[in-house]
C-alpha cells in the first residue's frame, strides 16, 4: 500500500541553521523524501541560511555528502538529488546582524503575494526573537506566512511567556508551529484513529475500566554531544514537559467536536489544566553510572562514561532519569493513576504507551484460572504499531485454562507486504505546516500551561537539594522506580527494543 500523497501549491521554504545538526540530520533529509515521493512541487523554492560561508554549491556538496550517510543506500538517487538540488540553494545570514537579509529578500522576490513562505527556526532559541524581528524589518513576510519553532519552548513558564510575547509581537498564533516531533509519529496519530475511529475503545476509556496507563519514552544514548543542553536542562525539561506530557494529553484527552487544530488543543490544554501537583514521594530522578564492566568503552556515538564525566560536573544534580505518578482531577480519570518515564542510557530505545485495563470483576472459571486483564500496547518506536492483548482458552483437553494472547496490528505487516513506507515525523510535520493545519503543533497557551504544571516539582527538589538516585548504564533505571510501582502493587512493563 502506497502511502497518499495529497498535493500542495510551489512554495517558498527558509530554514535558518541550515548546516546544523537537525537540519542536517532531519530536515533537509525530510524535506529531500517528500521530493522523491513527489510532494514538492515544481517551483518551490527551498533556501538554507546560516552563517557559514557556503557558495550554494559548497552547501550542496556538503549535503549531498550528509544524505548518503543519513539515508538508506536504497532510498538515496543520485537523478533524485540533482532535482532536490536545483531547487535547494543557500545565503550566509547573521541571524543576529544584517548580513545576509537583502539577498535573501531579493532571493524571495518576485512570488506572488498569497504563496505559502514557511521560516523554519532550526537555531538555538536565543535566535527567535532576532530572526522574527528581521523578518518584519527586511520585509519578508507576507500574508502566507508561517514560522515553525524548534524545542525547547523556554527554559520554564516566565521564559515560554516572554518567548510567546516575542513571537506573539511579530506574528499571529496561527503563523506560528511549534513543533514537537512526537506528535508527527504515525502511531501518535492513530492512537487518536483507534481511540476516536472506532465504537470498541471510548466507552472503556475511564477510571471505570482503566487501572492505570504507563508511558515510557526510553533512550540508549547519554547525553555526550549535548552536555552542556542538557546539564542545565534535565530529563524533566528535556523530555517530560513536552514529549510525554503531550502524549498524556493525546491518551488521556475528551473527543474533541472535530478533528480540527483548535478543537484537538483546547482538549489537551483541559488535561494539563486539570494535572494535580505531583506529590515528592512521586517522584523519582535518577543519573547513569557506566555500564558495568564497560566504563571507557565506546558506546551509542560516545564514551560510556558516567554522567557526571559525561558533563564534566562531579557534583551535578540533573537527572537523567525520571519516572512520576500523576493524577488527572476530572470526571473521565479521577483515581486512575498515569506512571510516566524518561531517561538516558537505559536497556533498549523504547517509547511505548501502556493502557492496562481492570481485571473482569468477577471469574468465572475459579482461582486456578489466574488474574488476567485486557492490556492495550502502543507502540511509538521502534516498530510502530497497536497491541490488544485478549483472554483465551489455552488450547487442548485439560479443562478451561486461560491465556493472554496479543491481537497485533503491526503497521508493517497489516498495510500490505512492504507495509507503507511510514513518512518521518518530521516530512508529515514539514508538510503540514505547508498545508496550514495546526492540529499537530502546540499552542502558546499549551505550552505555558505545560510549564506552569513543571515549574513547581523542579522548584521542590531544588529548594529540597534532591540529589538524584545513581542507576547503572544498561539498567531500566533505579531500583527506586520499582518501588513508586511497588507500593501501588503494580509493576512497570519491560523496557524492549
Ligand atoms: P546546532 O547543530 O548547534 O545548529 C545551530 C545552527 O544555527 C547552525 O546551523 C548554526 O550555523 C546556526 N546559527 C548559529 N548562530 C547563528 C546566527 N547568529 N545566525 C544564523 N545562524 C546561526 O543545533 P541543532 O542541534 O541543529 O538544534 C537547532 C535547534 O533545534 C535548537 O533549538 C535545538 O534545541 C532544537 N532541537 C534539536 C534537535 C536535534 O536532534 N539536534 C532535536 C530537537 C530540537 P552557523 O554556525 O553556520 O551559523
Amino acid at each position: 500500500m502506497v502511502s497518499r500523497v495529497i498535493p500542495v501549491d510551489p512554495f517558498d521554504l527558509v530554514v535558518f541553521g541550515a548546516t546544523g545538526d537537525l537540519a542536517q540530520r532531519k530536515i533537509l533529509p525530510a524535506l529531500f523524501r517528500r521530493y522523491c515521493a513527489g510532494q514538492i512541487p515544481k517551483g518551490t523554492r527551498i533556501i538554507g541560511a546560516a552563517r557559514t560561508a557556503y557558495s550554494t554549491e559548497g552547501f550542496h556538496q556538503a549535503l549531498s555528502e550528509n544524505l548518503t550517510q543519513v539515508l538508506a543506500a536504497d532510498s538515496y538517487d543520485p537523478e533524485e538529488l540533482a532535482g532536490f538540488l536545483q531547487i535547494l540553494s543557500y545565503i550566509p545570514i547573521d541571524g543576529n546582524g544584517e548580513a545576509g537579509w537583502p539577498e535573501l529578500n531579493r532571493r524571495l522576490s518576485g512570488a506572488a503575494p498569497d504563496r505559502v513562505r514557511v521560516f523554519y527556526f532550526s537555531v538555538g532559541p536565543g535566535l527567535f526573537g532576532p530572526l522574527a524581528e528581521r523578518l518584519h524589518s527586511y520585509g519578508l513576510t507576507n500574508g502566507a506566512t508561517r514560522i515553525v519553532v524548534e524545542k525547547p519552548f523556554g527554559h520554564d513558564l516566565a521564559s515560554a511567556r516572554a518567548l510567546n510575547r516575542i513571537l506573539a509581537s511579530h506574528f499571529e498564533e496561527g503563523q506560528i508551529y511549534r513543533i514537537d516531533h512526537y506528535l508527527g509519529k504515525e502511531t501518535v496519530q492513530n492512537l487518536m484513529a483507534v481511540r476516536f475511529g472506532n465504537m470498541l475503545f471510548e466507552p472503556l476509556w475511564n477510571s471505570q475500566y482503566v487501572d492505570h496507563i504507563q508511558i515510557t519514552v526510553a533512550e540508549t544514548v547519554g547525553v555526550a554531544g549535548r552536555e552542556d543542553y542538557y546539564d542545565r536542562s534535565g530529563a524533566m525539561r528535556d523530555m517530560m514537559q513536552n514529549h510525554l506530557m503531550q502524549l498524556l494529553c493525546l491518551i488521556a484527552m475528551e473527543p474533541p467536536a472535530k478533528f480540527d487544530p483548535d478543537a484537538v488543543r483546547d482538549e489537551k490544554l483541559k488535561v494539563i489544566r486539570a494535572l494535580d501537583p505531583v506529590e515528592p514521594y512521586h517522584i523519582v530522578r535518577g543519573q547513569y553510572n557506566a555500564a558495568p564492566g564497560r566504563a571507557g568503552e565506546t558506546c551509542d556515538g560516545g564514551e560510556d562514561l558516567n554522567y557526571r564525566e559525561t558533563v564534566q560536573d562531579q557534583r551535578s544534580s540533573t537527572e537523567s532519569y525520571i519516572a512520576l505518578k500523576a493524577h488527572i482531577s476530572n470526571w473521565r480519570w479521577a483515581g486512575t493513576p498515569f506512571y510516566l518515564r524518561t531517561g538516558k542510557r537505559l536497556k533498549a530505545r523504547s517509547s511505548v504507551i501502556n493502557v492496562l485495563f481492570k481485571d473482569a470483576p468477577h471469574s468465572i472459571f475459579g482461582e486456578e484460572a489466574g488474574r488476567h486483564a485486557n492490556h492495550l500496547k502502543i507502540r511509538l518506536q521502534p516498530n510502530e504499531g497497536i497491541t490488544l492483548s485478549v483472554t483465551i482458552k489455552e488450547p487442548g483437553p485439560g479443562g478451561m485454562r486461560l491465556m493472554d494472547v496479543p491481537l497485533d496490528m503491526s503497521f508493517a505487516e497489516a498495510l500490505g507486504p512492504k507495509g507503507v513506507d511510514p513518512a518521518d515525523a518530521y516530512e508529515r510535520l514539514i508538510m503540514d505546516v505547508v498545508r496550514g493545519n495546526q492540529t499537530l503543533f502546540m499552542r502558546g497557551d499549551e505550552v505555558e500551561a505545560a510549564w506552569a504544571w513543571t515549574d513547581p516539582i523542579i522548584a521542590g527538589w531544588q529548594a529540597r537539594g534532591d540529589v538524584p538516585k545513581p542507576y547503572e548504564g544498561g539498567s531500566t533505571g533505579p531500583g527506586d522506580a520499582d518501588l513508586l510501582m511497588r507500593r501501588d502493587n503494580r509493576e512497570w512493563r519491560g523496557i524492549n527494543p
